[in-house]
């Protein structure tokens, strides 16, 4: 197989890269890892605890595995969190755990179809983690002996192992045949060293089972015994994901297309013969999938072929769990005249597990606007805080959000000479003239009401004020 050209958490970056920039400020979901209680502020998260709660329990199963093929929605009112929520979940993964995000309508695209589109999001949230060994370490070991003597009915190895000059192979050696005879390694054994301590693992006769890798540090090397030789090996593993795999074996795409990310559409004969070349992997001992979290924002914005696709998919074996965020109420679910919750269909809602977030109090939305502050650099005066949290609290958090940053520009126009202008805190001023500068969604609303008559109409004709 070709050498991964990515990580996942190389693409992970790439993917989520415009969504994310508003929520760089979160590290996590801000739980004691114990008991999953979710702390007032940490992790760059505030309040909305019992979805934080929700969520770290769901996230406890994905890394236990136990979770793949589900769905999870999470629901509430627009500034809410939802996004928040999914990305404090995406950090507390581990690192080679995919985490892919979509806005639902990333999919209608010109270039692909829905479901092909949906697809590659499904095998972009499949991990393969592969395990690769190296040849012996060539110039590190240059003889091996195993002395052979009975003791009972074991034969227990004492190993010599002549190294070059490489002293700290030299130096495992030694301590490899100190611990060895408390082991009792025979010949045809494996056994891993951690280079740190210079433990001794006995791991089984032949190959080892994918726990025992998993206790090995990445500097943990492996030894095999058979008759008479041993043999240092290094092992290495990859996570790709299942998608960059099909991209790599796809003809038609070639690995250069990982880069730019135009992959066009995959043959479903190529993801085939890679779903039965890793089902292959697996039954070797290769490899192993680790299924990550696939989060689709707006997901009303999906229509009833998507949802049945997506149905479909969950059921799969290879499956990630999908976790979806909405803010509508009821709404027509696309594609159909039907209304229904969230816009989902009623038969796809049933399967799905609902996070609920709600507004939030004046004293929460103050401090995540502090925090957002801290994040961005700035320095805000305590009034100006507390005309932001006014305007968070009556307009939404993003907006609130949106004109710290261009208070900021504002304050730093009107620094005098001498004044160090990065660091002028902003003031009320600068907040009261961002906000005539910036109108918020409702005020918006408002002036098109009011000169309605002066835009162009869905006809494509402006009313003149005689009425033609
Ligand atoms: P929408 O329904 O409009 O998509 P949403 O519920 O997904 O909204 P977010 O995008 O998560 O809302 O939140 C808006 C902004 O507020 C983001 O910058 C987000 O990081 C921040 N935010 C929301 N909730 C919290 C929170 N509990 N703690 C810290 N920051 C938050």
């Amino acid at each position: 197989m070709a050498a991964p050209i990515t990580t996942i958490s190389d693409s992970k970056e790439r993917q989520g890269l415009n969504l994310i920039a508003a929520h760089s400020h979160i590290r996590g979901l801000g739980v004691t890892p114990d008991t999953l209680t979710p702390k007032p502020i940490a992790d760059g998260l505030v309040g909305q605890q019992q979805a934080r709660k929700a969520a770290s329990v769901i996230l406890q199963m994905v890394k236990e595995g136990k979770i793949a093929g589900r769905a999870v929605l999470i629901s509430g009112p627009p500034s809410t969190g939802k996004t928040a929520i999914a990305i404090g979940m995406s950090k507390g993964l581990g690192d080679d755990v995919p985490f892919t995000m979509l806005a639902s309508s990333e999919i209608f695209s010109l270039e692909m179809s829905k479901t092909e589109a949906l697809e590659q999001a499904f095998r972009k949230s499949i991990g393969v983690r592969i395990r690769e060994e190296s040849e012996v370490i060539e110039g590190e070991v240059v003889e091996i002996q195993i002395d052979r003597s009975v003791t009972g009915n074991n034969k227990t190895g004492k190993l010599t192992i002549k190294t070059t000059d490489m002293e700290t192979l030299y130096d495992m050696g030694t301590k490899m045949i100190d611990s060895m005879t408390k082991e009792k390694v025979m010949a045809g054994d494996i056994i891993s060293i951690d280079k740190a301590s210079g433990r001794i693992t006995k791991l089984g006769r032949s190959y080892a089972r994918s726990r025992d890798y998993d206790a090995m540090g990445p500097d943990t090397r492996y030894v095999q015994c058979p008759d008479g030789e041993l043999q240092v090996r290094r092992e290495t593993v990859h996570t790709v994901s299942l998608h960059e795999i099909d991209v790599i074996n796809s003809r038609t795409q070639g690995f250069l297309a990982l880069f730019s990310g135009d992959t066009g559409e995959i043959r479903s004969e190529v993801r085939n013969q890679i779903n039965t070349k890793v089902a292959e992997w697996r039954e070797e001992g290769k490899a192993e999938i680790v299924p990550g979290v696939l989060f689709i924002d707006e997901v009303h914005m999906l229509d009833i072929e998507c949802f049945s696709f997506i149905n479909r998919a969950l059921e799969d074996e290879l499956a990630p769990i999908v976790i979806m965020a909405s803010n509508r109420g009821s709404a027509t679910i696309r594609g159909t005249s039907y209304r229904s919750p969230h816009g989902l269909p009623l038969d796809f809602l049933d399967r799905v597990v609902i996070i609920s977030t709600h507004p939030y109090t004046h004293d929460e939305i103050r401090e995540i606007i502090n925090i957002r502050a801290q994040e961005e650099e700035i320095d805000i005066s305590a009034d100006a805080l507390a005309l932001l949290t006014k305007i968070g609290a009556e307009t939404g958090l993003r907006y609130a959000s949106n004109l710290i940053t261009t208070s900021h520009l504002l304050a730093k126009k009107r620094a005098g000479r001498g004044v160090d202008v990065a660091s002028r805190p902003i003031e009320v001023d600068d907040v009261q003239r961002s906000f005539q500068l910036f109108y918020d969604p409702a005020r918006s609303v408002k002036f098109v009401q009011e000169f309605e008559k002066r835009f162009i109409g869905e006809e494509g004709m402006v009313t003149l004020s005689n009425g033609t």
